[in-house]
């Protein structure tokens, strides 16, 4: 039986609301979170803060929507806020595979995996070339590449059982 993996249209950005970064100060596993700010009634953008456990370091920055769009879409392993680099990403002879977070790595797992792919017709989530799986390099989706892609999200997954404070 084949495996399916459905496009269901989420995009990066459904992805950087928290972010596994490296900390720029001490090199270990820190997060980047967007604070949404509820209840103003003005479309705000939400501020992005930077954590890191180790250290103690705190970043807050804000980016305005048109600004973010433009950097979430940036594919060199790092993140769309402050531009730290990301705890998941591993160069490969094709390119740079990364992950934001867990549930972006899943995605990928799951997509990288699936031997059918299927965009997801339903009329309830609307499809748009923006999506995520949709943006995915050719060499990610290749066939031959597969299994060098899923050894490589496995080091990633790997990677992020380090991430635990
Ligand atoms: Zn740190």
């Amino acid at each position: 039986m084949q495996k399916r993996s459905r496009d269901d249209g989420r995009s990066l950005l459904d992805f950087i609301d928290c972010i596994d970064v490296a900390c720029p100060r001490c090199g270990h596993h820190a997060l980047v979170r967007m604070e949404r700010r509820q209840g103003t009634g003005i479309v705000t953008s939400p501020p992005a803060r930077l954590s890191c456990h180790h250290c103690g370091l705190i970043r807050t920055q804000r980016r305005d929507k048109t600004s973010m769009w433009r950097y979430s879409l940036r594919a060199d392993g790092r993140d769309p806020y402050f531009g730290i680099q990301l705890w998941l990403q591993e160069p490969t002879r094709h390119g740079l595979v990364f992950a934001y977070n867990e549930a972006h790595l899943q995605v990928l797992e799951t997509f990288v995996g699936a031997e059918l792919r299927e965009r997801n017709a339903s009329r309830a989530i609307r499809w748009n070339n923006r999506s995520m799986a949709s943006r995915l390099p050719r060499w990610m989706k290749r066939a031959q590449n597969r299994d060098e892609m899923l050894a490589t999200l496995a080091r990633l997954r790997a990677r992020l059982k380090t991430a635990q404070p």
